[in-house]
């Protein structure tokens, strides 16, 4: 039985996941933008939260967690470069390290690029990645401090795990992401497909994430910079991978 995921809307178009283990009761967060929602959905379930997950320093991905400690005592876990500007951690984590959450082990990634000190957690057990604001459903995250090939480097890490991975991303940006990929490759046939599930959602209220690993492989652009075809479409067939994903990242900064 993969771990019981659930999706808390926070903010204005934010992302926050709770992971809850049955058996022995053990509930972890992935990102507090908001420590409201995040109490409301603990209440009604009856969970107590044992472990807080920071995935890199933006506000919005933090900013709820002096309230979210006080009233849960919860341990503070995230990026041991992000250090001195995340809230106070009760452990500093590194690539490579581990993370137990209730019978499964997460492994921590550096996905370094949006920021430098993005982690992502990977749990291959139950099938899910948290990869907050490096790759996003349909996108990935602006390059406030890393270099496209540092990015380029992060999103390949994310595009080598298992294909039926969920990733569960940090923002409600799905739309508008899928609407830049389509300038890019409009013949994608999975990518129309996709886009008409999206805006049927969205209509609805629902959700876009978390997505499949493998729908982000047949549709975002920013993981399919090394295609040929992709690289024709922006006129720079001889350009390494990580210079066509520069490219496409450029063109959406300004989209
Ligand atoms: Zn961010
Ligand atoms: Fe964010």
């Amino acid at each position: 039985m993969p771990l019981e995921l659930v999706t808390i809307a926070c903010l204005k178009d934010n992302y926050a996941y709770l992971l809850h283990d049955t058996a022995s009761g053990h509930t972890t967060v992935i990102d507090v933008p908001d420590a409201g929602p995040i109490l409301t959905a603990l209440a009604s379930r009856n969970w107590h939260l044992d472990q807080i997950l920071l995935t890199h320093h933006h506000a919005d991905h933090i900013q709820g967690v002096p309230e979210l400690v006080a009233a849960t005592q919860a341990a503070v876990l995230g990026a041991k470069a992000d250090q001195h500007r995340l809230p106070p951690l009760t452990r500093a984590l590194v690539e490579g390290d581990t993370v137990k959450i209730g019978p499964e082990t997460a492994q921590v990634l550096d996905v370094s690029g949006h920021t430098m000190g993005h982690i992502a957690f990977h749990l291959p057990t139950s099938g899910y990645a948290f990869t907050a604001d490096s790759l996003m459903a349909g996108g990935c995250g602006r390059l406030f401090e890393g270099s496209p090939a540092t990015m380029w480097a992060s999103l390949g890490k994310l595009a080598s795990l298992a294909p039926e991975t969920f990733i569960c991303s940090g923002h409600e940006y799905t739309a508008s992401n899928l609407a830049f990929a389509a300038t890019i490759e409009p013949g994608n046939s999975a990518l129309t497909a996709r886009i008409e599930r999206v805006t049927l959602a969205r209509a609805e209220g629902r959700a876009t994430v978390p997505s499949r690993l493998s729908g982000e492989l047949a549709t975002n652009p920013f993981l399919r910079a090394g295609l040929l075809h992709i690289k024709l479409a922006v006129g720079l067939p001889d350009a390494s991978d990580a210079e066509v994903f520069a490219e496409i990242r450029r063109r959406k900064d300004h989209f």
